[in-house]
């Protein structure tokens, strides 16, 4: 992931930068707070988007997939 702070791509697996020793954001939280922001404003397809990628990086969360289940029988309901 992009570091912050001076742009250099690191790989997922590190948590400061290889370059400026900045804390890289956890990909699974960024990816969280943007589906929260995609619910919030009903953009329930996007959020699925989202929350799809959180299960592939964390697979064994049963907390996220309850949400994406949670997620998609939403849109389901919304009828699109
Ligand atoms: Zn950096």
């Amino acid at each position: 992931m992009k570091c912050q702070e001076c742009g250099r791509d690191n790989a997922d697996r590190y948590k400061f930068c290889l370059n400026c020793g900045a804390q890289l954001e956890d990909p699974v939280t960024g990816l969280l707070k943007e589906a929260q922001d995609f619910e919030e404003f009903d953009l329930i397809a996007e959020a699925i988007e989202k929350m799809e990628k959180v299960v592939q990086l964390a697979p064994d969360s049963i907390k996220h997939r309850k949400k994406l289940d949670e997620l998609r029988a939403r849109l389901r309901s919304l009828g699109i």
